[in-house]
This record gives structure tokens, C-alpha cells and sequence, in this order.
């Protein structure tokens, strides 16, 4: 069977690009050849171009997951360089666990995971999920603009809520960067685990999620003080010094916080390290960023678009963390 050159995809449609519904969903990846071609579609969107004579045309390999150049013979592997490379597990097994992480309002545990899948061990299902969550983010995403709440909170907390910086000793920094839409709604979100609350880190962290000249509200914490200078417009609110919550000047950045604990407790019974928190503040991110989309098989086109073009991940980084 030849593989032709892929359609250019401006806006993706339901039943088109991506399967509407779970009916869809089995139709179309039956088998891991499937699986493949859908895969080849999403990493050369433009049309398949060969490495070695830039060729547009290519033939699937029986067996593998190669596709051969039609001109020049070069076999061209669809998801070496990908999470998808290497791996002992069929395609229609992540693709299952794809729909699933994204087809779910909260998502999936590894243990659900293992379960729905009939997965041989829970590492399996573990390793898997992060992998995905992994695509979760685009590398080259956008910038938050306009104007925003930046603040920090502390998970892994035996108590909920905070004291003062103090108290982040024995926790996780979240560092918080929400959009701020009119009459207290929440735009885009960037989460960031952060090492302290100094100035460095949490400039560094503005610039990383924020676009200049963006408006940026925070609490007086002095560690804010480097902002104006880094090309923001800081707006420092003062937090009343009757003990009230620190929510009370940062509503957005407050509700963010305690949804990502809730969703952390709720799916994820707790069972994060905060070593391995990075991941699971992405597909907080992800889930919490298209929290409004009706279109619940758009998000598994999105994920994996993003898988397909991301360098694979070793279980041993995952299980330390980020670099
Ligand atoms: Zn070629």
C-alpha cells in the first residue's frame, strides 16, 4: 500500500483529523499499522519530504516501523527521535492510553491506566503516562500576555495553605503565572517548580512564562522587585496586614493553586514526589489551558502532535526529573 503525501491540516476537524468519539476511536486504529500512518501524517504535516533525496513519495514497510523512500530506497523511521521510539509496546496501546489521559475530564492514574489496559505491571502504566505528559507542552509555546497574577504555593503540604515564605522549607515551590480576563476569570496558566522564592528564580521565572511589557501583578514579596526592570510593568498589591490570605489580592493565581492541589489529591491520590512534579504540573497545564474545549478528541490530535515531534524520554530522567 503506498503512503502518500499527507494533506496540509489548517484546523483540525472532527472525524477528519482526529476521531470525534470512542466509536472513531476503534475504527480507526485497529492495528498498529494504522497507528503508524496516522503518526507519519502528524510528524511530516507538510507531506512526507526523504531525508536523502527529498522524495514525497514513500511505501509503509511490512513489518517495522519504517516507510521506504520510493525514489532513493532510504528507510525512513516514523518515531525514532519521539517518546514513541524504542518502545516494546504496540501503538495502539499508547494511542488507547492517549485517549484516554485526554479524553477524561481530571485524566488517568497509572494504576487506572494499568487497569483499563490490561498492562502487564504498574511501571509499565507509570512510565507510559509520563511519557505522554511529557508532550504535553509544547517546547516552543507561547508567552503569556497581557495583563497577569504571578504568585508561589507550596504542594506537599500537610497543612493546606501558607504562613508566610518560611513555610516552603519541607515542600515544592509552584511558581504561578495566570492570565487575568475581566470580572476574575482566569486566562492561560504557566506553573513552574522553583527552587526558593528569591529574586533570580522568580524573575527568571516571569521571563520565561510571560511575555515583555506584559502587566504583572503580585504581592509586595520583595522577591518581586526585579521585575520592573526585566521589562514588565509591575503592579505590587499590598495584602492586608489583618493575616488575611494572600488570596484575597491574587484571587486568580489562588484559585489555580487550589485546583492543581485538589486535582494532585483527587487523581493522583497525593502519590507525586516532588521530584517528578514537573510532569504533572504539564498536564495540569494542558488540561487547565483548553479546560473549555468541547472538542475532547482535539486534545488527543494535539497530544499527539506533540509526541510525535519530541526526542524520546529514558525512564531513568523521568524518574529523576527534569535536567
Ligand atoms: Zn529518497
Amino acid at each position: 500500500m503506498a503512503w502518500c503525501d499527507a494533506a496540509v491540516v489548517d484546523a483540525p476537524l472532527a472525524s477528519r483529523d482526529y476521531p470525534g468519539t470512542l466509536r472513531e476511536f476503534n475504527a480507526w486504529f485497529a492495528d498498529d499499522e494504522a497507528c503508524l500512518d496516522y503518526l507519519a501524517a502528524l510528524r511530516w504535516p507538510g507531506g512526507f519530504a526523504c531525508p536523502g533525496c527529498g522524495c514525497g513519495r514513500a511505501w509503509r514497510m511490512s513489518k517495522g516501523r519504517n516507510l521506504r523512500c520510493a525514489r532513493c530506497r532510504l528507510d525512513v523511521s516514523v518515531t525514532a527521535g519521539t517518546v514513541f521510539a524504542d518502545t516494546r509496546l504496540p501503538l495502539t496501546t499508547w494511542f488507547a492510553a492517549g485517549w484516554y489521559l485526554t479524553g477524561t475530564k481530571h485524566g488517568v492514574s497509572a494504576l487506572g491506566l494499568q487497569r483499563l489496559l490490561g498492562l502487564g505491571s504498574y511501571e509499565t502504566a507509570w512510565s507510559l503516562l509520563h511519557k505522554l505528559r511529557r508532550a504535553m507542552v509544547r517546547p516552543g509555546r507561547d508567552k503569556l500576555v497581557g495583563e497577569l497574577e504571578v504568585d508561589e504555593t507550596a504542594v506537599g503540604a500537610s497543612a493546606p495553605g501558607r504562613l508566610g515564605r518560611g513555610t516552603f522549607a519541607d515542600k515544592a515551590i509552584i511558581a504561578i503565572a495566570v492570565e487575568a480576563r475581566a470580572r476574575g476569570v482566569c486566562g492561560r496558566v504557566r506553573l513552574a517548580r522553583i527552587p526558593d522564592c528569591s529574586g533570580p528564580t522568580l524573575t527568571d521565572f516571569v521571563a520565561h512564562a510571560v511575555a515583555p511589557g506584559s502587566v504583572v501583578y503580585t504581592d509586595r514579596w520583595q522577591g518581586y522587585g526585579g521585575l520592573a526592570a526585566a521589562g514588565f510593568l509591575h503592579q505590587p498589591t499590598s495584602i492586608a496586614a489583618s493575616g488575611d490570605p494572600a488570596h484575597v489580592a491574587m484571587p486568580r493565581a489562588h484559585r489555580v493553586s487550589s485546583l492543581l492541589k485538589r486535582w494532585l489529591l483527587g487523581t493522583h491520590q497525593g502519590a507525586t514526589r516532588p521530584h517528578q512534579l514537573d510532569f504533572y504540573l504539564d498536564e495540569f497545564t494542558f488540561r487547565f489551558n483548553r479546560r473549555n474545549s468541547q472538542r475532547r478528541g482535539l486534545l488527543f490530535y494535539r497530544l499527539l502532535e506533540q509526541a510525535i515531534q519530541l526526542d524520546p524520554v529514558p525512564v531513568t530522567a523521568i524518574v529523576g526529573g527534569r535536567p
